[in-house]
């Protein structure tokens, strides 16, 4: 059997721009939470990998 996490999602809204997306994981309701593209956008460009 193949131990591949599974990812729960949940439906949340953009706090950028008010899409309706997915994460995986649980939002606690006092961070806001980005879509994917928003994501990137708030992502530091210059951070080392
Ligand atoms: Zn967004």
């Amino acid at each position: 059997m193949a131990d591949q996490y599974n990812r729960e999602m949940h439906k949340v809204t953009c706090s950028e721009c008010g899409k309706e997306t997915e994460v995986p994981f649980k939002p606690d309701g006092t961070r806001p939470v980005y879509c994917k593209d928003c994501y990137m956008k708030h992502k530091k460009p210059r951070d080392n990998y």
